[in-house]
């Protein structure tokens, strides 16, 4: 057996991801449209990154020292990041969750070794939503920071210094174009600036879910939501820090529909199970591809994010009864599982 040299500790294992040819969407943008692995991080999401860039920024400031807590409210991949960040680093972690939430992602969290606190759902100008209560939770804490995902830009800076970079290597600066949804939009904006910085020429596109406001504002001036979504991590209603200043050229609103079907032609077509973030940012790439093609550039190079794996879904989007609960296709090998049962 051939053991090679070491590469560095378990937290270098985030980033560096996969850049892979989606051979399916390539072919329906009729150019190429490239997929970044971000499920192959080691809490199997995007936001590993985040939470190793915010923890990092709050070690450098100072505020976060040996055998300190890291405080949050989120019910998603930012908690488990945080989770795996913050054990690697020596760190206690509490995540403050809405108590709706899957049990799923309660289990997960748990398992991690997370502390969870579960409070009522309510609407953000309650001072009792989740979010103003991890928010205090760190201030009352001591040796407690708040990671404050959406508007401290160590996420986005985690994105210019990291997967931007990631990007432009290994298309080898060929890349025409950049679309992704956005959820504190640390990806978007990060990726879009650390792109632009190479090559203003590249276009950079908001891909929106239905039930977000991000579109109405980009194409219109303003924050309008229409609609609604089922996809879990994206969706916003406000620029948060993370968006100001964001480069976005074009946008595109893509349906859940729309996104599905991509979340089934990359599984059944080529083995990727992700997502309906990810599928929805597929049709984005897909859309943007259609646009470089028409104005008659030759065999655009367009990437996306493939934000998350699908294992963290089989309640949900890999389970009939819940898609049918939502008004949604149910895949037709999911159909054929429940007859035969
Ligand atoms: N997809 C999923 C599944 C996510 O959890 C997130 C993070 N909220 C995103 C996409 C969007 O990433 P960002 O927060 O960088 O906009």
């Amino acid at each position: 057996m051939n053991i090679t040299a070491p590469i560095g500790d378990t937290l270098s294992l985030i980033g560096n991801t996969p850049l892979v040819r989606l051979s399916g969407p390539s072919e329906a943008a009729g150019c190429d449209i490239w997929g970044k692995c971000e499920f192959a991080n080691p809490g199997s999401s995007v936001k590993d990154r985040a939470a190793l860039w915010m923890i990092r920024d709050a070690e450098e400031r100072g505020e976060l020292r040996p055998a300190g807590t890291v405080i949050e409210g989120t019910a998603g991949n930012t908690g488990i990041g945080i989770a795996l960040v913050a054990n690697a680093l020596g760190y206690r972690t509490v995540i403050v969750m809405p108590d709706n939430q899957s049990k799923e992602k309660m289990d997960t969290l748990r398992a991690l070794g997370a502390e969870l606190v579960l409070v009522p759902p309510t609407k953000y100008a309650d001072p009792n939503h989740f979010q103003h209560v991890s928010r205090r939770m760190a201030e009352e804490t001591e040796g407690a920071i708040w990671a404050g995902q959406f508007d401290n830009i160590a996420n986005r800076k985690a994105h210019i210094e990291g997967t931007a970079q990631e990007l432009w290597h290994q298309t080898e600066g060929r890349i025409d174009g950049f679309t992704c949804a956005a959820g504190t939009g640390g990806t978007i904006a990060g990726v879009g600036m650390g792109l632009k910085e190479k090559n203003s020429e590249i276009r950079i596109a908001l891909t929106d879910p239905h039930g977000a406001a991000l579109y109405n504002y980009f194409a219109h001036g303003e924050l309008k939501a229409e609609g609604s979504s089922v996809a879990e991590g994206i969706g916003q209603g406000r620029i948060t820090a993370n968006l100001e200043g964001a480069p976005i050229d074009t946008q595109f609103r893509i349906s859940d529909e729309e996104g599905l079907v991509w979340v089934e032609r990359l599984l059944r077509g080529e083995g990727l199970c992700l997502g309906l973030s990810s599928g929805i940012n597929v049709a984005g790439a897909i859309e943007l591809g259609r646009q470089l093609v028409s104005e008659g550039r030759e065999n655009p190079q367009v990437a996306t994010i493939l934000c998350d794996t699908g294992f963290r879904y089989l309640s949900t989007l890999y389970n009939a009864e819940w898609l049918r609960s939502k008004g949604l296709p149910v895949f037709d090998w999911l159909e054929r599982g429940d007859a035969a049962r």
